[in-house]
């Protein structure tokens, strides 16, 4: 069966930028992250960099539009042997069904959905374990590292703090949010029979071996 391409879900904490990384070394994957785009499009300055900056800043969702048509313009420029992952989108039901209506157009095979599984315990556990260096943005972990706030960074010195989004309080704010946005999508993509749901928990080279599986249409789900 041929490689299919993939939209990964899931909370902050649950590993996507890790699993990302690995399915695009290991898998050759494109991978397409829309806050990574619109990002640079700031930096740029171009049109599209200025109607979001205001909206990126404030932490609020960028108008679906101009985020479709980012992806649009992405997705017109795949070849029929690179295959996707998108990290960040779609965050709506708006910019899904425009994503639906994009595959159709180019007749593609609709893309499958990882739901990364973990629980708000966990995440908070691993995300207020991580410790930053104001200096050189190095980050560590707690329990991996045995680093912790005020020590100094390995690397360059600097005294190591906690961000303030990563305290507990701030990560079930996030937890919170995320779960607002993503849950239509689950629902969406689980009545399509795109959804596939796997366990974020597990150790993370099992996870990464498992996702490769599924894109490679060798697990059935
Ligand atoms: P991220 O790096 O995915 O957390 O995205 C950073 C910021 O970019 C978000 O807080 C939004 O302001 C914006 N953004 C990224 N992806 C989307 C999307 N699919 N729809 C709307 N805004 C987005």
């Amino acid at each position: 069966m041929a490689q299919r391409d993939l939209i990964l879900l899931g909370p902050p904490g649950a590993g996507k930028g890790t699993h990302a990384e690995y399915l695009k070394t290991h898998m050759s994957y494109t991978h397409l992250s829309t806050g990574d785009l619109l990002r640079a499009a700031v930096a740029k300055g171009s049109d599209l960099g200025k109607q979001a900056k205001s909206y990126m800043e404030a932490g609020e969702l960028v108008p679906d539009g101009l985020v479709i048509s980012l992806v649009a313009e992405r997705m017109e420029q795949l070849g029929d042997e690179e295959h996707f992952l998108l990290d960040g989108f779609p965050r709506t039901i708006a910019q899904a069904e425009a994503l639906t209506a994009m595959f159709e157009r180019v007749g593609r095979e609709q893309p499958l959905v990882i739901n990364l599984a973990i629980s708000d315990a966990e995440v908070v556990r691993r995300l207020s374990g991580r410790r930053m260096c104001p200096d050189c943005g190095t980050i560590y972990n707690v329990r991996r590292d045995g680093l912790d706030v005020g020590d100094k960074c390995p690397q360059c010195g600097g005294e190591l703090y906690l961000r303030s989004d990563d305290r507990p309080e701030a990560i079930r704010n996030r937890l919170k949010v995320y779960k607002q946005d993503s849950a239509p999508l689950i629902e969406y993509y689980r009545q399509r029979g795109q959804l596939v749901t796997v366990d974020a928990e597990q150790d993370q080279h099992q996870l990464s071996a498992e996702l490769a599986q599924i894109a490679r249409g060798r697990r059935s789900y």
